[in-house]
């Protein structure tokens, strides 16, 4: 986890008045309200319309609507703000993730931790299995063995905290290693900062090229919308050029009501990643305590946590069926408390343990949440 202090190289690298920049030095919360909204001028509205367009007035800037759109532009710019670099947005994190494993060259190296999101680790074994790239597992934690199978790879993709393992990677300590080790020959690093957002920590101030969110998850934070976002590194353009041109020709383009809703959502995002984090460590204290729970992961930020249950699987999914204010659904994120046995889902990976549940931490109020979950636990 970074700090989180005002002093990011580009917090102001994406106002929209060239030349004027209104929001240097504001925190993050604040930039999180007050950027992508229209100009102030006399009678417009304060939000950013839903443009529902396929084309534009001939010699624009824009010509159609699958390169551009006016409610992406808004949430791209705070997302890019947030993160510290230029933002594109896509119809959903994996879209945003394939976009980037798409720059990989034929018969390329990908390395990858063994525990990240399962549609990351599904998406590169089909990958694998048309011959199109060769896929090479690492432990999340462990930092010397990541740089080692970086030799000759194009590509290494991080999340940490891991989904839902709960590892940590020392995302400086890599880069440092694969800078001192590969030079310029490393490979693109890509972080996925679905699980801590950009209020815990902003990984391309440790050097990564690119983040990618589910915006589905934190950022929109509704449980009403799939969206994804790449953030590149300023100084990676040729980057963002690829990944652009990407979207253009392939076409994973975010709705515009989606977009929007995701603006919306990021708005409250400090608050309620606030909230639910102070929620989820007063609940990991009174997990520690508990008798039905074996063990608790909890990373030290955030408000994901996982838990392994007495009792196996069969105990797991009890309590996944007799919680009454939790709900009992897959993906996370959202102002109301989710559980899940993850190793119910066939593609999850067989090192995660049967008895596992993932709690995405909610909102809503703390004392009402333990007395449902502890209820459940027995
Ligand atoms: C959900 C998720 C994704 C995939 O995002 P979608 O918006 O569902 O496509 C990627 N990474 C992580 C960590 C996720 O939780």
């Amino acid at each position: 986890m970074s700090d989180t202090s005002s002093t990011h190289p580009d917090d102001d690298s994406v106002g929209r008045t060239p030349g004027s920049r209104p929001h240097a030095g504001l925190q993050p919360s604040t930039r999180a309200v007050a950027l992508g909204r229209p100009a102030r001028t006399p009678g417009a509205p304060v939000n950013v319309p839903v443009t529902l367009t396929s084309t534009y007035l001939a010699d624009g800037a824009v010509t159609y609507a699958r390169v551009s759109n006016p409610t992406w532009e808004a949430l791209e710019e705070v997302l890019g703000s947030l993160e510290g670099g230029p933002a594109l947005t896509f119809s959903s994190g994996m879209a945003a993730i394939a976009a980037v494993v798409g720059l990989v060259p034929v018969g390329g190296v990908v390395v990858v931790p063994r525990h990240v999101y399962n549609g990351t680790t599904g998406l590169l074994a089909e990958r694998e299995a048309a011959g199109a790239l060769t896929v090479r597992r690492v432990e999340a934690e462990d930092l010397g063995g990541i740089v080692e199978a970086c030799d000759g790879a194009d590509l290494l993709i991080l999340e940490s905290p891991t989904n839902p393992m709960m590892e940590l990677t020392d995302v400086v300590g890599v880069m440092r290693g694969l800078r001192t080790r590969y030079g310029v020959g490393r490979p693109v690093v890509l972080c996925d900062n679905t699980f801590a957002t950009p209020v815990a920590q902003q990984p391309l101030r440790w050097g990564v090229d690119v983040v990618v969110h589910s915006a589905t998850k934190y950022l929109a934070g509704h449980s009403d919308t799939v969206l994804g976002a790449l953030v590149v590194a300023p100084e990676r353009d040729d980057l963002l050029g690829r990944l652009r041109t990407y979207r253009t020709l392939h076409g994973a383009i975010p709705g515009p009501m989606e977009a929007w809703l995701v603006l919306r959502g990021v708005r409250t995002l400090h608050l309620r990643v606030e909230r639910a984090t102070a929620t989820a460590e007063l609940l990991v204290d009174r997990l520690e305590e508990h008798p039905a729970v074996e063990r608790v992961r909890y990373p030290g930020f955030g408000a994901m946590v996982s838990i392994e249950v007495v009792g196996g699987a069969d105990a797991a999914e009890a309590v996944c069926a007799a919680v009454q204010l939790w709900t009992h659904s897959t993906s996370l994120g959202g102002v109301e408390s989710q559980i899940e046995r993850r190793r119910r889902h066939p593609l999850e990976v067989a090192s995660v343990p049967v008895n596992l549940l993932r709690l995405s931490v909610g909102i809503e109020d703390p004392q009402d949440l333990w007395a449902d979950l502890s209820a459940a636990l027995g």
